[in-house]
């Protein structure tokens, strides 16, 4: 079946996830009635989202329409674009995943970990391969960003080419393989109809500092420090983690692993060949008091403050192996993401209580450059691929519109520039874009390894418990349905049971009044337990402000 919102001739195009937030990545192309989804990625849920660990879209677009799905199609290894494949595969059959270099090395690992998961066939491709379908021609732009391997991805229609950049800055000194800037050159001479961009950065102006200025200032500050340095990354950035070695290496530095996603991007890097360390460089965590302080480097999991992570382990003292000092030095080598600014301040704050220096990215230590092109490196991506039509993604809904300004003042028309939101379809033929309409999209909250289990009434429930308690209500009752004693307060949380025995005695009398004119009203068990709780939780609320999470069990005696 093909997609009723599209007229015969049209391309469409919608986000599953990605648009109107950074995480989870997830594009759909339909050209003539094939499906392309490119990117499957998970988003990290914000305090709000209590006990929730992953965020995946909705797939049941994907589900009702998996017959005409010809593949999917990886730009890079990070979480937001690969984090959701395991969940997808798992309720849509996909024939098979194109992925290429170290993506495909990180797919297989989290593949191993989701054992139940029957995994199609994986297609590693290189930078100048392409794959012929009926409807279009797929190839890949090797761009730079914070891991190796990112490749945009370019669909050759009848109606020109349709462009998606993944994440990417302009780096001209990278750490890995350069850009190949000519094939973007090549796209633009052919036609590009429409491009999708990466937004995380186009409200920041000016450009994104290179890898090697970064890897040069961490040098700097290596070679400045007595003592041990303890210095936390993000565990995919391997370039940084090879800039860290390196710098260790020369500095005279043996250097520690520290943190589970840290030791196996280690082992993945080493073993791919993209981080180049002679092996006896490395040494286990138990080994480091073994040398002088000024010998030793420990890198580690922690850059954004995560509560059980290595760095806050070491920070609060409970780390197994790794005790702080106070000659130590710690060194953030990244940036917060939006929502872990608190917990980075706390792990700072406990760091400095125990009296050892920090570093920070920042003007006077540049410790970290981000891997997301700013205005200046999203200008140069539109002017070398002169797009008819333009669909900024990858961001929050400001940073679309500010992608959109800068589209604006490069000349692209406003009418050929459309942002949208999850699910939103957009429709494309040789002259003309328009929104078609709406396909389902939305949240699935991933709860260990179940899937949809954490619905939102869920999510409401634990913040309720979290933030004002439990109340319980335990009614003994005779087989004529009287009260038999007076109601069972339990509170967990909500009062201190010893000192409100005021209010305990009121809940109680609100309690038996309810219980007893819901009788009288012939209301069957479950409805009078709910009025209970209803009655009660609207009194409660007016003496003392809160709203306990309520259960009322009627027990018969
Ligand atoms: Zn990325
Ligand atoms: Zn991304």
């Amino acid at each position: 079946m093909k997609n009723s919102l599209l007229k015969d001739h049209e391309i469409g195009f919608f986000a599953l996830g990605g648009l109107g937030e950074v995480g989870k990545n997830t594009y759909v192309f339909e050209i003539d009635k094939e499906i392309f989804i490119v990117d499957a990625g998970i988003m990290f849920p914000d305090d709000t989202l209590l006990g929730v660990d992953y965020v995946i879209p909705d797939y049941n677009y994907l589900i009702e329409n998996q017959e005409r799905i010809v593949g999917l199609f990886i730009t890079h290894g990070h979480e937001d674009h690969i984090g959701g494949i395991p969940y997808l595969l798992r309720q849509v059959k996909i024939p098979k995943i194109y992925a290429s270099g170290f993506a495909v090395d990180l797919l297989e690992n989290k593949l191993l970990e989701h054992e139940d998961v029957v995994a199609p066939q994986i297609v590693e491709y290189k930078a100048h391969h392409s794959f012929k379908f009926k409807s279009c021609e797929v190839s890949f732009i090797r761009l730079n960003h914070s891991i190796p391997d990112m490749f945009g991805i370019n669909l050759k229609t009848k109606y020109g080419n349709i462009f998606y950049t993944g994440d990417f800055k302009i780096d001209y000194t990278p750490v890995g393989p350069v850009a190949e800037y000519d094939k973007l050159s090549k796209i633009a001479s052919e036609g590009v109809l429409c491009l999708l961009s990466d937004s995380t950065n186009a409200e920041r102006p000016g450009r994104i500092p290179s890898e090697q200025v970064i890897g040069a200032s961490i040098d700097e500050i290596f070679q400045q420090l007595k003592g041990r340095i303890i210095i936390a990354t993000f565990a995919s950035n391997i370039y940084r983690m090879q800039q860290i070695v390196s710098a260790s290496i020369l500095n005279n530095r043996k250097i520690a692993v520290v943190g589970r996603s840290m030791e196996r991007a280690m082992e993945i890097g080493m073993n791919t060949g993209y981080i180049r360390a002679p092996k006896e460089w490395i040494i286990d965590a138990e080994e480091v008091d073994n040398y002088n302080p000024n010998e030793i480097t420990i890198l580690c999991t922690g850059s954004q403050g995560e509560p059980m992570a290595a760095l806050t382990r070491i920070a609060n003292g409970t780390h197994r192996q790794i005790k702080v000092k106070p000659n130590d030095t710690v060194i953030f080598s990244s940036s917060p993401i939006p929502g872990n600014q608190e917990g980075v301040n706390k792990t700072v704050d406990m760091l400095y209580r125990s009296g050892v220096t920090v570093i920070v990215n920042g003007p006077v230590a540049e410790t970290h450059t981000s891997g997301h092109g700013a205005q200046d490196d999203l200008m140069l991506m539109l002017s070398l691929t002169r797009p008819k039509f333009f669909i900024p993604v990858h961001g929050e809904h400001r940073m679309l519109k500010e992608h959109k300004k800068l589209a604006v003042n490069l000349g692209i028309k406003k009418e050929n520039i459309l942002i949208l939101d999850n699910g939103d379809v957009a429709a494309l033929s040789k002259d003309s874009i328009r929104k078609a309409g709406t396909v389902k999209a939305g949240d699935v909250y991933i709860d260990g390894y179940g899937i949809g289990s954490t619905g939102a009434k869920l999510i409401k429930e634990r913040k309720i418990l979290s933030e004002d308690g439990l109340l319980s209500v335990i009614l003994s009752v005779n087989n004529n349905k009287e009260l038999v004693l007076k109601p069972t307060i339990v509170s967990r949380g909500f009062i201190f049971m010893k000192t409100n025995e005021d209010l305990i005695s009121q809940i109680q009398r609100m309690a038996r009044l309810s219980y007893v004119q819901s009788v009288n009203r012939n209301f069957p068990l479950e409805k009078i337990k709910t009025q209970i709780e209803s009655d009660l939780s609207e009194y409660i609320y007016g003496l003392t402000e809160r709203k306990p999470l309520i259960l009322t069990s009627v027990i018969e005696i």
